[in-house]
């Protein structure tokens, strides 16, 4: 209940302008969002890659309505990638496709990641396509398989709690696309998707099973104890894969995990979201672990 409440609140374009301009929730959202400029971006991308981390940076943004804007953001994608370049920090991408586009025209969207596929390609860096609402799927997808075959530095992600998505998989498997698995963040109908908890990971843990048996390069992100080992026994019987295999969690959610994992030998990616373009992003960090809240209560009484 409390999780659908704040998924409609993260969607919400008035309040979104109200909070960003309040400085306390500027201060709040620190905890999952490194900072407002890519300067504070790469500061955090050092420490992690100092903690034998690598990075995926988000610049924040989505759902943009205006050509200019998916224009501006492509553009600014590629100099986030001239600039990890030069700073030669270990961090690929993540873009939302909304944000350069989808939701206005494909072909402009298309034109857009080509754009930035070429840079990225160029800078030897990766890029990964997040997966958004269950309206943008299937044409995510479909911008992604048109562009995988000659682009090799692109990759999927999908949303376990799809009923679709074991069939998305396994075309992805068959074709060993760069596959992120991740539960799914977003408010979906039961028709579409899994609606409980042993559901959405049992789905979870099939989709590692299809992918850890294929070629496909795998993140596996979770921060799920429970995820985590199936992941790691999968690894154990499929130690011939040739692919690698990553962790992925969220900068913030679980750091002692993350800090185990990597000294336990595992490779581990964290996603760094920065930029002003926050508030979404925070209020679905909310809902999935609705105790964040009290974080925040907490943080609102000591002020
Ligand atoms: C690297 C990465 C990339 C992602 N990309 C996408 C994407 O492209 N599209 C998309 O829809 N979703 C994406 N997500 C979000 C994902 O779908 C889930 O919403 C999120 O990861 C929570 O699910 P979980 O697997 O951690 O398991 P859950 O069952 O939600 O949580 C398991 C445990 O993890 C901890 N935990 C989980 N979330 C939080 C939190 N916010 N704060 C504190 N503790 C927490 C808690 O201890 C919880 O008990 C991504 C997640 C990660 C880690």
């Amino acid at each position: 209940m409390l999780r659908s409440v704040l998924l409609y609140l993260s969607e919400q374009k008035r309040l979104q302008e109200s909070i960003l301009r309040l400085k306390l929730a500027r201060k709040l959202s620190r905890r999952f969002v490194a900072g407002e400029s890519l300067d504070e971006a790469i500061q955090v991308t050092r420490d992690l890659n100092a903690r034998g981390m690598d990075v995926t940076l988000d610049h924040l943004g989505e759902s943009v309505e205006h050509e200019d804007q998916a224009y501006q953001a492509t553009d600014d994608y590629i100099a986030i990638l001239e600039r990890i370049d030069s700073e030669k920090v270990r961090t690929g991408i993540s873009i939302k496709l909304t944000q350069i586009g989808l939701a206005i025209d494909h072909d402009l969207c298309r034109r857009n990641l080509r754009r930035i596929a070429e840079a990225a390609r160029d800078h030897s860096r990766f890029v990964r396509i997040d997966i958004e609402g269950s309206d943008y799927v299937q044409s995510t997808l479909d911008l992604f398989h048109g562009l995988a075959e000659e682009f090799k530095n692109l990759g999927a992600a999908v949303q376990s709690y799809l009923r679709r998505t074991e069939a998305d998989v396994r075309e992805l498997a068959a074709r060993g696309a760069s596959v992120r698995v991740c539960k799914g963040a977003y408010k979906e109908p039961p028709e579409l998707a899994f609606q409980k908890k042993r559901e959405v990971d049992a789905s979870y843990v099939r989709l590692l099973e299809i992918l850890m048996g294929s070629e496909s390069p795998l993140a596996v992100a979770t921060h799920d104890s429970r995820m985590i080992e199936a992941a790691k026994r999968l690894m154990g019987e499929h130690s011939n894969r040739q692919a690698p295999v990553e962790f992925q969690m969220l900068y913030g959610v679980r750091r002692d995990l993350q800090a185990r994992l990597v000294e336990e030998g595992y490779r581990m990616r964290i996603y760094v979201p920065y930029g002003t373009e926050w508030y979404p992003y925070f209020m679905r960090r909310m809902a999935e672990r609705p105790a964040n809240l009290l974080f925040v209560l907490r943080a609102m009484k000591g002020k």
